[in-house]
């Protein structure tokens, strides 16, 4: 008899998900809860069933770049998968993007946006990334305010019809730099007929095959330096469907996020319009950052999710040493402390989520916009560092199965792999974080909000993690209150990752009171006090012999 391994299931992602089902109960009162969890449950049975097939069997499709017709014309098309296509249509009829802006529920709509893009995102190959970037030019276009702009793009990209649906790319990234675009090289000129063109190479296009895309570019004569960048929208085909002064010169080969592509550009005279002004446009750009970060926080926080839910399956199915290995005590340990981090991780891409909403829709008092401006960050890089930790993880709970490309497993791994690269690396926006405690209300504002994170947990078995969260938030506050100079900024990163994971520690002690209050068992509160023993405190002082290290 031949032994054959069950493999790992899914079953309904959104029914089997006990942290959001809570935190949606929390966040929305009754009917209106009951309004979204039929769409919720929908999307959860697809992404665990369907999709999730689909996944794996196109395991080995990827997009193709097309340059030239049949007849010699160069077309750059990009031929998509089939399951990144069918992802356009599920995104515009769930409204992924039109939720935030329709507010339905007010400043709870990015809650309940984000939330639907968390269950369908870990089974739709990364099609989170154009979804990202067409809400984060919605709210860039808006706050951008020109008329023409608005009303020609933001009802396609916020449209619910796939037929009209537009996406929309972000082109900052040139070879000169991506963290630092203050060199860009992509120059704008007027031509004869007054319309701006654009010239220069954009190095990392992602979803290479939207309608538009946000562009910086410097206008002929500007000073050097970020401020005399400004920001363009740019159409990417004519009206007659042929490219519009833009070349894409090859796609990128990646080490994950395969099934996206993106593209190195040039632009060759592409026709663009400033969106706001003809300066200032890595100040223009940042509403786009905001959005484009939380999502990052959310894919995060999914791609975690999906990672432990296979993982756990497969430990009630693998058998070794007589038993299933979900019941061997050293591994269970294991999956709770990766169970813990993915909790906490939850709740702060949710915590910025919610704030987001707020500030949005003008609901926000001034102390949470500036919280807003220090947590969105925070979200960012903590969980992108998480969950390339937890898909590692995960990976080794299935043994050589987990490093076998035919399981779909590796896949996890190497998409998780990009979410503290792009939209700002851990370091930049550590340093990022430094410059929103730097301004007016935001260290008070987060300092409020551990303390009322804090005081929500009342029960005494909730003691041991908040103490250890408010001891780590402390020894951050005391580093940057003596460090200064080259000492603050390399220590930037241990500060930031001890604010991100106090601040993950507190909002899971505050959510692990609401389940006990509301009788709905200790979960919750095993996840708090098991993040808290996972380590809160990376604050490390650099010292000199650090630069020994890297001497040659
Ligand atoms: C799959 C993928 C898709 C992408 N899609 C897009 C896209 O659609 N549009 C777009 O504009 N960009 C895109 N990017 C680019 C991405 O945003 C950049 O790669 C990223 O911002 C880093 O820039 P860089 O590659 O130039 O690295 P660099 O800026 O050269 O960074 C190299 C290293 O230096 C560190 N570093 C930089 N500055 C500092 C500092 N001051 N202090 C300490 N350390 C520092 C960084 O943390 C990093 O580790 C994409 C990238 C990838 C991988």
């Amino acid at each position: 008899m031949a032994f054959f391994q069950d493999p790992p299931r899914l079953g309904n992602t959104y029914e089997s998900d006990a942290l959001l089902r809570e935190h949606l109960a929390r966040t929305f009162p009754g009917n209106d809860l009951a309004g979204i969890e039929p769409e919720l449950s929908h999307l959860g049975a697809l992404a665990g069933g369907p999709l999730h097939e689909q996944q794996l069997a196109e395991r080995d499709l990827e997009p193709t770049l097309v340059q030239w017709d049949a007849w010699g014309r160069r077309v750059d098309r990009i031929r998509l998968t089939p399951l990144w296509r069918e992802a356009a249509t599920l995104a515009a009829r769930h409204g992924l993007v039109a939720t935030a802006y329709e507010r339905r529920h007010g400043p709870r709509s990015r809650t309940h946006q984000l939330a639907l893009a968390y269950v369908l995102d870990p089974s739709t190959d990364v099609y989170s990334c154009p979804l990202a970037m067409t809400d984060g030019a919605v709210r860039t276009l808006l706050d951008g305010g020109d008329p023409v702009l608005v009303e020609r793009a933001v009802p396609r990209l916020t449209s619910r019809d796939p037929a009209r649906a537009w996406t929309s790319g972000q082109w900052m990234t040139e070879r000169i730099g991506g963290s630092d675009v203050s060199a860009t090289e992509t120059v704008a000129r007027r031509d004869a007929a007054g319309t701006w063109r654009l010239f220069g190479t954009k190095w990392f296009s992602s979803a290479a095959s939207a309608e538009m895309a946000l562009a910086l570019a410097r206008p002929e004569g500007n000073p050097a330096g970020s401020r005399g960048l400004a920001l363009f929208y740019v159409e990417t085909r004519l009206a007659d469907g042929t490219p519009n002064g833009i070349l894409v010169n090859r796609l990128k080969d990646k080490l994950g996020t395969r099934k996206l592509p993106t593209a190195e550009l040039t632009l060759d005279g592409a026709a663009a319009a400033p969106v706001a002004g003809l300066t200032d446009g890595v100040r223009n750009i940042a509403p786009m950052l905001e959005v484009t970060r939380t999502w990052n926080a959310i894919a995060a926080t999914a791609g975690m999710h999906r990672a432990l839910s296979l993982a756990r399956d497969y430990a009630r199915r693998r058998v070794a040493f007589g038993t299933p290995i979900a019941a061997r005590p050293l591994h269970a340990e294991l999956l709770a402390g990766l169970e813990a981090e993915r909790e906490g991780a939850f709740l702060l891409a949710f915590r910025a989520a919610a704030l987001l909403g707020r500030a949005e829709t003008g609901d926000a008092t001034a102390m949470e916009r500036a919280l807003l401006r220090a947590v969105t960050p925070l979200a960012k890089l903590t969980t992108g560092r998480q969950a390339v930790q937890i898909a590692s993880e995960a990976i080794e709970c299935f043994g050589g199965a987990g490093y076998v490309e035919d399981t779909g497993l590796p896949r996890l791994l190497r998409d998780a792999q990009v979410l503290p690269i792009w939209e700002g690396t851990t370091n930049v926006l550590a340093l990022d974080l430094l410059r929103a405690l730097a301004m007016e209300g935001a260290a008070e504002a987060l300092a409020a909000e551990l303390m009322r994170l804090a005081s929500e947990a009342r029960d005494p078995a909730l003691r041991p993690p908040v103490e250890t969260a408010l001891a780590g938030a402390e020894r951050a506050r005391a580093f940057l209150g003596e460090a200064d100079g080259a000492v603050r900024e390399a220590g930037a990163r241990g500060v930031a990752l001890t604010l991100g994971r106090a601040l993950e520690v507190l909002l899971l002690a505050s959510h692990a009171q609401w389940c006990l209050d509301q009788g709905r068992g200790r979960r919750a509160l095993a996840a708090a006090r098991r993040l808290a023993r996972n380590g809160v405190d990376l604050v490390s002082p650099p010292s000199v012999e650090d630069a020994e290290l890297l001497a040659r």
